[in-house]
């Protein structure tokens, strides 16, 4: 039993963080294997090199042991000696390449740590594109090499699915090489900023998070020509400000959707947003709110983000203040003009390269023409996740977009049985346990998960929980 082995499938933080608390929970690192692209702790969320993308809480809240919530922050004063800027009124807001690294020094750190015999961990930088059960009674991974590996264990760190166009892309824009590559469906990586000049005029499609990073990153550039931010609302997110939480509020029992409306509604002071006191708030309503959340059936999960779901995803995610302020500066200067508009196709255009359709707040129709599109929604699917629905692996989760899991991670079957080897780390699991999406987040089920495979192969028990934090 003691020497099962574990496949990571995928490469990101969740990955990394998995095999740190593994390893430091006893599992062998030689009896790990990681399919994923890329360096081992990088992925979607940190596996940018553009120095204008900064991760969107202080150091403080980016950490991978709960005792140890300064480590980030220490190692960054002492690592990072190019960014004076990450330092700001509410909290040091560094890079997430830097991230990446101090993430990288962690892994370095643990797999040189870990006993004998250690042959280090196996890392195949490919794409899993199915999985089944193999006939020892565990898994069979397909990989998009061909390569088959099978497993006892799997744990699933898909992270955040490829974002996908929200609209009509026309077919003769995609077939076309020289268009197509103006269209960029996926900018978290931050390379199309290579080949964007400062006189082509550019559309950002959302106006979230994403969308800051490509306005900060143009501003940077000293960008020139016309930005059109396309956005229903056209709001930016709010800055994070210099908040202190306090204890969670009292939640009233039992949780029902209109309740816990109520209490949100009634626990905000009654402030502008931007105020710490209104953000301190707000991060007190999220301690508990994962309890709540599990308490509620699927209608009234739903229910309930039809009713607190805009002010959820408003006010959840807060910007740094880096990227704030180059918007505005853009903003002031005219080069960012925000568009109170849903973009509803991507055509070829005459004059320029692309002519987009948009639908204004009150149905009106018009044409925008651009050089480029930056799909900065940040929405997609992940088609693998799918495919282990259509397999009868897995079940889709209330919103059809992960898979349903236990809170110990575990896979749930269609029987409604729990698969104790087949997990789930990261952001997919949003849907099931709530606000599980933050890195810290992330490091608390890597724990949970470390801890159960630690009791089942090595004989020892759990050794964290915690609540909310970032
Ligand atoms: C752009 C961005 C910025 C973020 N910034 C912050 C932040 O500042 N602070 C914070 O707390 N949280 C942030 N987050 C939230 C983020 O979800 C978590 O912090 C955490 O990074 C999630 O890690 P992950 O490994 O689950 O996901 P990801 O970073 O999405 O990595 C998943 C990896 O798995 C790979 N993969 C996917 N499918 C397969 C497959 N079938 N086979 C093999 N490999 C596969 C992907 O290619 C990718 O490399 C951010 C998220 C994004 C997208």
């Amino acid at each position: 039993m003691a020497d099962q082995n574990i496949l990571i499938i995928g490469s990101g933080f969740a990955a990394a963080v998995t095999v740190i608390h593994l390893v430091q929970a006893g599992i062998k690192p030689a009896t790990i294997t990681i399919v994923g692209p890329g360096a081992l702790g990088a992925g979607n969320a940190y596996g940018c090199d553009d120095k204008d993308f900064r991760l969107n809480v202080r150091a403080a809240l980016m950490w991978i042991w709960p005792e140890k919530r300064d480590d980030f922050g220490l190692w960054a004063k002492a690592n990072i000696t190019d960014d004076p800027e990450a330092v700001q009124n509410s909290g040091n807001f560094y890079r997430r390449r830097d991230f990446a690294r101090y993430v990288k020094s962690c892994l370095d750190t643990v797999l040189a740590d870990a006993s004998a015999p250690h042959n280090g961990i196996t890392h195949h930088q490919q794409i899993v594109t199915s999985l089944g059960t193999a006939d020892s009674g565990g898994w069979q991974a397909s990989l998009d090499d061909g390569r088959l590996i099978t497993a006892d264990h799997v744990i699933l760190a898909t992270g955040n699915p490829t974002p996908q166009w929200p609209c009509r892309v026309n077919h003769a824009v995609m077939a076309s090489p020289a268009t197509a590559k103006l269209l960029v469906q996926n900018p978290w990586d931050g390379r199309w900023l290579d080949h964007v000049t400062s006189g082509s005029r550019i559309a950002i499609v959302g106006s979230g998070l994403t969308a800051l990073d490509a306005i900060t990153a143009l501003a940077r550039r000293n960008h020139q020509a016309q930005i059109y931010l396309l956005a229903p609302h056209g709001n930016l997110p709010p800055v994070q400000a210099d908040w202190v939480k306090q204890g969670p509020p009292i939640w009233p029992k039992p949780p029902r959707p209109s309740k816990i409306l109520r209490r949100f509604r009634s626990y905000l002071p009654d402030l502008p947003p931007e105020d710490s006191r209104w953000q301190a708030a707000f991060e007190e309503l999220r301690i508990d709110i994962n309890q709540q959340w599990a308490a509620l059936n699927d209608d009234d999960r739903r229910r309930l983000m039809r009713r607190l779901g805009w002010l959820w995803s408003r006010y959840r995610y807060r910007a740094a203040p880096q990227t704030i302020a180059a918007a505005t500066r853009l903003q002031q200067s005219g080069i960012l003009d925000i568009c109170h508009a849903r973009l509803t196709a991507i055509n070829p255009g005459d004059d320029t390269p692309l002519r987009l359709d948009l639908t204004g707040a009150a149905g009106e129709v018009r044409c925008l023409d651009v050089d480029y599109v930056i799909n900065c929604t940040g929405a997609g699917q992940d088609p693998f996740l799918a495919s282990l629905v259509t397999a009868g692996i897995g079940v889709a989760d209330a919103f059809g977009k992960g898979l349903r899991v236990t809170a110990d991670n575990q896979i749930i079957r269609p029987d409604g049985s729990a698969s104790k080897n087949l997990l789930m780390i990261g952001p997919q699991m949003a849907s099931s346990l709530g606000d599980v999406v933050a890195a810290s987040e992330v490091s608390l089920a890597a724990i949970r998960v470390a801890g159960n495979f630690a009791e089942q192969l090595v004989g020892r028990g759990k050794r964290h929980d915690g609540g909310i934090d970032a």
